[in-house]
């Protein structure tokens, strides 16, 4: 048996704008339709991929299509979807496979899932439809005013691949070859072919306008961008029997000097927030020569910071903070301080890191003269 994959990629794409057809954009900096070759030539059920291109693409495919295996020499398409199909079909008449999968160049997302249940259906069927029952309420509307409720009662929105025997689909092709027919079911279903129905999915998406890329990078992840901020501070010891730290109440020796709460975790991490979305630096927004800051919560500084985040639109998606010092110990509070950053940030326990380490008895923090904070803040911009 053999399983042949016939994209159809030689339209021109008007739709999504300037820049070249669609199937050759690039989407989460891969062309669309060298993820669409790569779904079947990937798959262990299919032998061959045929792509049916545009003579004017021949560069752009040779691009999009280097290095892929089980690729065949590709077919230039004619003037309308079911020429181009027909041109390919006909291509493939030497190898004269068993079954071929009939697929959008521009539907890159296509899952071996789906691949696998058009096969498994070809087994018992001549045709086979990859579609997705109508979900939402359909409604006619008449001059831009609501009017009745459609039913949506055996309605499918048809995905592809649309998947045949090949001397099935072959032969309904030419058979069809005066007629203009929307897709190949509708070649199919002319020539009396029994075409069964198989659940797409939703990722499965044509692109054929801008706001499709749009829409696929967002399903792929490949949209937005994320940028990394970094913190230090140092404060000094003094009098005192506690120290605040990342905005828990540490009992200890000493006490750390500043002009706000002296919380280097807090700071640290303020700045690697403001570091991220280059909003300067703790000391330009909360200046130490305001009295107003004058024992003040460290809190709020880092609270400060992350609402500028969100005003971007964007949002804080983990923070790593380090104490380096030889006391007080880290380990027994780290849980608590985990809790009051996530707590302040709204962020889940586990976007939050805290982490210490001594320098060995070396330098100031070696010293016990005071304690320092460093840390990174990942903040994701859609
Ligand atoms: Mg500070």
């Amino acid at each position: 048996m053999t399983n042949v994959a016939l994209i159809v990629a030689a339209g021109r794409g008007t739709r999504a704008g300037p820049g070249g057809p669609k199937q050759y954009r690039l989407l989460g900096g891969i062309a669309v339709l060298r993820r669409t070759l790569v779904a079947f030539a990937s798959h262990p059920g299919i032998d061959h991929v045929l792509a049916v291109i545009h003579p004017d693409d021949a560069d752009s495919y040779q691009a999009a299509a280097a290095g892929l295996p089980k690729l065949l020499p590709p077919s230039f398409g004619g003037a309308t979807r079911q020429a181009s199909v027909a041109l390919g079909l006909e291509s493939l008449h030497k190898i004269s496979p068993t079954n071929v999968l009939i697929h959008d160049g521009a539907r890159p997302l296509v899952s071996a899932a789906i691949i696998n249940r058009t096969l498994d259906a070809l087994k018992t069927h001549r045709g086979a439809l990859v579609a997705l029952p109508v979900t939402d309420t359909l409604r006619r509307a008449e001059a831009g005013q609501a009017s009745e409720t459609v039913s949506r009662e055996g309605l499918w929105r048809a995905q592809t691949p649309q998947a045949f025997r090949f001397d099935a689909i072959l032969d309904a092709h030419r058979k069809a070859s005066a007629s203009d027919l929307t897709d190949d079911v509708a070649v199919a279903a002319a020539a009396g072919i029994d075409v069964t129905m198989i659940e797409g999915d939703e990722m499965n998406l044509k692109i054929t306008s801008a706001a499709d890329l749009d829409l696929a990078e967002r399903l792929l992840g490949t949209s937005g961008e994320s940028r990394t901020g970094s913190g230090y501070d140092v404060h000094r010891f003094g009098p005192g029997d506690h120290v605040w730290l990342c905005g828990v109440r540490v009992p200890h020796t000493n006490g750390l000097i500043g002009h706000s709460d002296a919380d280097a975790g807090l700071h640290a991490l303020t700045d690697a927030i403001l570091g991220a979305i280059g909003e300067g630096d703790i000391g330009q927004h909360f200046p130490p020569s305001d009295p107003q800051w004058k024992g003040a919560a460290s809190d709020r500084f880092l609270a400060h910071a992350a609402k500028l985040v969100s005003d971007k639109g964007a949002r804080i998606v983990h923070v790593d903070v380090t104490f380096i010092c030889e006391r007080p110990k880290i380990g027994p509070q780290r849980d608590a301080m985990r809790a009051r950053v996530a707590d302040i940030l709204a962020l889940d326990t586990d976007r939050v890191s805290i982490k210490a380490t001594t320098t060995e008895g070396l330098g100031f923090t070696g010293r016990n003269e005071g304690l320092a904070a460093q840390a990174l803040a990942t903040v994701r911009f859609p």
